[in-house]
């Protein structure tokens, strides 16, 4: 806000309006608060909060490893941006998104404002944003590599890709039933023409502006019209978007423990928002990541105990995603479950939902052999 000069102040600050002229000045200080200050000086981004004890170890750089992955799948270069992270009242005090939301991205100011973390979405949002893309490759972007909290927008069929792609309005009236598949077709694009490909057609897919309309974009990117790439579309298996996911933060995480004997695995693991592989608080959820390999398909058997276990649980879900070969299984503390397993690399999320630290102890049993 600008600041007022001097003038303005000797001319209105009046004796005899000095009764209300100090409670003024507090609410201009209020109004004028500063954002709160930068606390580290990331390769992609500077980190800004009031309570940097509360950050979880693993958020920070978990946020540089997901930029990373995301500039070498797609050839783009981040712009340097800044995090401002702001719980609780924080973020209506001092957050200066236009959407309605628990965090946004301004590309105007180059910062994310983020009630929770580590709020991969808008992460992704400020990598891409020299590009100036498309709503609908934009926003299903972000959908497929964010942090795995299971998505409010899911792929609604009733949907048409063809009115999403014709979407030419502002980013922030993009349609919320829209979003879900956008992101599937995202999806689907990436499994049949890859990152490249995929990659040229979202620099030229620009904002406002009707792809259905402009259908030589697609054929000049992905190689194929878009009456072709539509047909085969249509026939692409639908999945919840944490099936969907690419997952890619996770699957970097290191594997759970062998025990004696093939097929045979545990983890002990005491979840605590200190340490260095732990992330969050997305809403009061915090979360550590695994891996777990698959050599030869089977039945596998999963308990897991935990003290307490009252909001605890381990999710488990194939590094890669997709529909049709991706996977989101939630297993409760104190309960056990049977899974069947391709071969393949998987990712196991230890999260407490809410409360004090939990000890973890997971055991993984082949149960066919
Ligand atoms: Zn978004």
């Amino acid at each position: 806000m600008p600041r007022r000069s001097t003038a303005y102040r000797t001319t209105h600050f009046t004796s005899q309006r000095r009764g209300w002229a100090l409670p003024l000045a507090a609410a201009l200080l209020i109004a004028c608060k500063q954002p709160p200050p930068v606390v580290s000086e990331e390769a992609h981004f500077d980190f800004a909060t009031d309570l940097p004890d509360e950050v979880c170890g693993g958020n920070l750089v978990g946020m540089g490893d997901l930029i990373d992955k995301v500039e070498e799948l797609f050839n783009v270069e981040s712009p340097h941006f800044v995090f401002y992270w702001l719980p609780g009242d924080q973020f209506s005090e001092h957050s200066a998104c236009v959407s309605k939301g628990p965090a946004c991205f301004r590309p105007e100011e180059g910062a994310i404002y983020s009630s929770f973390l580590p709020a991969g979405h808008e992460i992704i949002h400020a990598v891409f944003a020299r590009w100036e893309i498309h709503p609908a490759l934009n926003e299903g972007l972000a959908n497929l590599f964010e942090e795995p909290t299971p998505s409010t927008h899911e792929p609604d069929p009733s949907v048409a890709i063809e009115d999403v792609l014709a979407y030419s309005g502002k980013d922030v009236d993009y349609p919320v039933d829209y979003r879900g598949r956008g992101a599937h077709f995202v999806r689907f694009l990436i499994d049949q023409y890859g990152f490249d490909r995929v990659a040229r057609l979202v620099r030229v897919s620009l904002r406002e502006v009707d792809l259905m309309a402009n259908s030589g974009f697609f054929e000049d990117s992905l190689g194929e019209p878009l009456s072709e790439v539509l047909s085969a579309y249509k026939n692409a298996p639908l999945c919840p978007l944490v099936e969907a996911r690419f997952a890619s933060v996770e699957c970097q995480s290191p594997p759970i423990r062998t025990r004696l004997g093939e097929d045979s695995w545990s983890e002990d693991i005491e979840l605590n928002c200190s340490d260095a592989d732990t992330y969050g608080s997305s809403e009061g959820a915090q979360w550590t990541p695994r891996t777990l390999d698959i050599e030869t398909a089977g039945t596998f058997e999963f308990s897991l105990q935990a003290i307490p276990p009252e909001f605890a649980e381990v999710v488990l879900g194939r590094c890669g995603g997709g529909c049709g070969q991706g996977l989101y299984l939630r297993i409760a503390g104190g309960d056990s479950m049977t899974a069947e397993l391709h071969p393949g690399q998987y990712y196991l999320l230890f999260a407490r939902h809410e409360g004090a630290p939990v000890a973890f102890q997971l055991a993984v049993e082949r149960s066919d052999g």
